[in-house]
């Protein structure tokens, strides 16, 4: 067995894709008589700045030998890696040997590729101490993403599936011709196995991507047969060729648990506190509110592209205790998600006199409330209860806004309830 790893072979203005590099490297073996029994697609730390859009890597699992393996994948980068984008970085690690067999320090590469930040010094000398072979273009940034994809079958174990259709290559930059009803159709026979495919509140259909790139759509979900079937369900331009990849998308394996004090910038984090400050909507609609624990104080934020997120978010009140989930940039923690644990559901108000019904007024400082027609008194506030549109549970932001990584709440295993976005 050899595992082939690439990354960084396209580009934000020129297109390309990562994915449908891997596919014509799967297709070169599959020409040379081999067989590929495994397609990874997986997605590293979404807050790596070098990233063209989602920070995908891809790792093929192969019977041919790792030299052969090499020189086949070697000639596909050559030959369409988007080298004319200077920004470009392309990458090649090959691994000899089974996936499951990878050193621990090559998996511990992977989760910190996913969590944390990686020179490529530290993956060139740990893929030569290992015993791969790798090159490099315009630097070889992408033999940090190559080296994680290797290990990436080592270091986690929730998997998740995406079948991608791509286009006929001469029609990429051209707009994408798909029927929207038919997605729409194809999404909610496929719901809740194949999960974001299209954003019923947006009225978007999330699976085909706006980017210049060569992929007319991408099913996502837990089942291959089923996000295969929403594919086919599809009425589109021509598909020119498709492929199923094994992901970590939707596992939220970019999360670490954390307290509020040791959150840095560039990861993400499940972390806990009480909300201490009303939501507030600033210029451009972004929503920010602070919460605390142990004396630290950080600033969430739900921006203008979470959309419907916000209204949830903007619910919140002061005294309401969460855990919420996102990466951390410049100190603010960007919401993909919240658990509500205990809300709020009383709120002091001044007391009513018990005989006449009107409110009481203050007795003077610190001397409690007196109706001065009954002389009926009260110490201080009473609670009085306030209507809530939350609940206990999980809320998130919806398919449109959601990070190729994070986990929808439909897939389950939370320990709370769920509210679901679809
Ligand atoms: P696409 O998703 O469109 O294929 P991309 O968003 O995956 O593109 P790349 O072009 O692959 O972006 O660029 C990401 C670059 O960042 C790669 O060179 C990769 O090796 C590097 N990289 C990935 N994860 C890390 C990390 N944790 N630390 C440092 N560099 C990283």
């Amino acid at each position: 067995m050899t595992v082939i790893g690439l990354d960084d072979t396209d580009s934000r203005t020129l297109g390309m894709c990562t994915t449908y590099l891997a596919t014509l490297v799967a297709e070169a073996i599959e020409a040379r008589g081999g067989t590929v029994e495994r397609r990874l697609l997986v997605r590293l730390n979404p807050a790596v700045e070098h990233k063209t859009r989602g920070n995908a890597a891809l790792a093929l699992h192969t019977d041919l030998p790792a030299g052969t393996a090499f020189d086949l994948a070697r000639e596909e980068l050559d030959r369409w890696a988007v080298t004319e984008d200077e920004r470009t970085s392309p990458g090649l690690v090959v691994a000899p040997g089974s996936p499951e067999t990878v050193s621990t320090a090559v998996a511990d590469f992977a989760r910190g590729a996913v969590r944390d930040f990686h020179d490529v010094d530290d993956a060139e000398t740990l893929a030569d101490r290992s015993g791969f072979l790798s090159a490099g273009w315009h630097g070889g940034r992408g033999r940090i993403g190559a080296l994680a994809a290797i290990g990436a079958w080592a270091a986690f174990d929730e998997w998740t599936y995406e079948h991608i259709s791509y286009r006929e290559f001469h029609r990429c930059g051209t707009p994408r011709d798909v029927d929207v009803d038919s997605v729409f159709e194809a999404a909610d026979a496929g719901y809740p196995v194949a999960w974001d495919t299209v954003d019923h509140g947006e009225n978007e259909a999330v699976c085909v991507p706006n980017a210049p790139g060569p992929i007319l759509y991408g099913i996502r979900g837990d089942d291959p047969d089923v996000v295969r079937d929403v594919a086919d369900a599809i009425e589109s331009e021509p598909v020119d060729r498709s492929a199923t990849f094994l992901t970590n998308q939707g596992s939220d394996a970019h999360l670490r648990d954390g307290t509020l004090s040791e959150l840095r910038d560039g990861r993400a984090y499940r972390t806990t506190g009480t909300v201490v400050t009303d939501p507030e909507t600033r210029t451009g609609g972004h929503v920010f509110f602070d919460i605390e624990a142990d004396d630290t104080t950080v600033t969430m934020a739900a921006f203008e592209p979470t959309k419907r997120f916000r209204n949830r978010v903007r619910s919140l009140r002061v005294g309401d205790r969460l855990t919420v989930c996102g990466e951390v940039t410049e100190g603010t923690l960007k919401l993909e998600k919240f658990a509500v644990r205990d809300l709020v559901r009383t709120e002091p108000t001044t007391p009513v006199c018990p005989d006449c019904g009107r409110t009481m007024k203050s007795a003077g400082r610190n001397q409690g409330y007196r109706c001065r027609d009954c002389d009926t008194e009260a110490p201080g506030k009473v609670a009085r209860p306030v209507d809530r549109d939350l609940e206990r549970g999980w809320y998130e932001v919806p398919p449109c806004a959601r990070r190729h990584i994070a986990k929808p709440l439909v897939r389950g295993g939370f320990d709370a309830p769920t509210h679901p976005e679809r």
